[in-house]
């Protein structure tokens, strides 16, 4: 297996593999897009093809160089990622070696997740931010030859999360590329990251999956059902993590208590509504709350697409009863502003805003946009 083990964007690949051949490798490359459509897994694999010891456009898998990197440990490659700062951690200090013994296992834990799933998102607490250290260790490393004679990459995921400090020190690498190096940065964030940093970058823009590569890539790789699949390829965006992340919750469920908070919203009963608020806010699990947001934007976008173009594009195409008396009842609803609302919402439930509080202005948001029109 080689780049099969990155699903789709097979433009890129191609790009890749010209770039192998005419030997017109970039010092640095910038791959952006939205989160889960394969920035880090297609890192990860350009970096195995160039440190196979076979050579050629494609890894072949086998060699001892193709192992290593299977399980992220190859000498030539170094993944960097968001780290918690250590105690009394001075500038110069290894990243890792100024955590402690708990912080350490978790990274360990964290690269063995992503070797065995290069789609797996990095998360280990208190990280937030890209250490200065991190980046000062990648200058180090890249002064120093490869090992047998390979090219060193540097991956650094997530770009965006690094600080001030780290992005300035990596812009000097970037303007005086060390030789044999190859700097690949992934960002769902490109507007975060220092315009200079950009600039100096081959940038390599991602597409979203189309739902037939993720739902025939859930079925493949996780033995998923094929109609539930497609109903989390539906639900995803064009997002491969994000279809794993609908396929491991109860989306039947899920769905049901959109419909059930809307009708809430649209009926006059408070009680129930506050108790509903209450209920979704009490576990304090902001990913879950995210994810449910996602889900009714779904089904409001469904509504207006019912409304404007008919039944074709939906994508709760099992709940086409409930949308039809939905557009029915309120024919004038502004869906756009409803949209634009729990957009809003979402954001908020990320910045750490109090859940009762997002829920209970979005009920009066929606309120307006909704039955107010009519
Ligand atoms: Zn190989």
């Amino acid at each position: 297996m080689g780049w099969d083990r990155v699903i789709g964007q097979e433009r890129i690949k191609e790009l890749l593999k010209r770039s192998i051949a005419g030997k017109t490798i970039a010092h640095a490359y910038l791959l952006y897009g939205a989160e889960g459509v394969g920035k880090d897994a297609l890192a990860i694999e350009f970096a195995r093809v160039l440190n196979c010891v076979r050579g050629g456009a494609e890894a072949c898998g086998e060699c001892p160089s193709c192992k290593k990197v299977d399980v992220l440990q190859h000498p030539n490659i170094q993944l960097i990622f968001s780290l918690p700062v250590g105690k009394s951690e001075k500038s110069g200090d290894d990243p890792i070696d100024v955590l402690t013994q708990e912080q350490v296992e978790t990274v360990r834990e964290q690269i063995r997740l992503k070797a065995e799933n290069p789609y797996h998102r990095i998360e280990i607490p208190k990280s937030n931010f890209i250490k200065i250290n991190s980046v000062r260790n990648l200058r180090r490393e890249a002064a120093l030859s490869g090992f047998e004679g390979g090219k060193k990459i540097f991956i650094v995921s997530n770009a965006e999360m690094m600080n001030a400090e780290a992005s300035n020190s990596l812009l000097k690498t970037l303007e005086e590329p060390p030789p044999e190096t190859v700097l690949i940065l992934t960002s769902s964030q490109k507007e975060q990251l220092l315009s200079t940093i950009v600039s100096r970058c081959q940038l390599v823009q991602f597409d979203p999956l189309s739902e037939e590569e993720i739902s025939k890539a859930l079925v493949a790789r996780l033995n998923a059902e094929p109609e539930q699949a497609a109903l989390a390829a539906r639900l995803s965006y064009g997002s491969y993590t994000r279809a794993c992340e609908m396929l491991s919750v109860d989306m039947v469920t899920e769905r049901q208590s959109v419909v059930q908070f809307l009708r809430l919203v649209l009926g006059s009963q408070k009680i129930p509504l506050s108790l509903e608020i209450e209920r979704m806010s009490a576990s304090g699990d902001r990913s879950a709350v995210e994810r449910w947001l996602k889900l009714l934007q779904v089904w409001l976008r469904d509504a207006l697409v019912l409304r404007e173009q008919g039944e074709a594009g939906l994508m709760n195409v099992d709940h086409a009863k409930d949308l039809k008396s939905f557009v029915q009842k309120f024919p004038h609803a502004d869906l756009i502003a409803a949209l634009g609302r729990v957009e809003d919402s979402i954001a908020l439930v990320d910045k750490n805003v109090y859940l009762p509080l997002v829920l209970t202005n979005l009920v009066f948001d929606l309120k307006e946009a909704i039955v107010l029109q009519e």
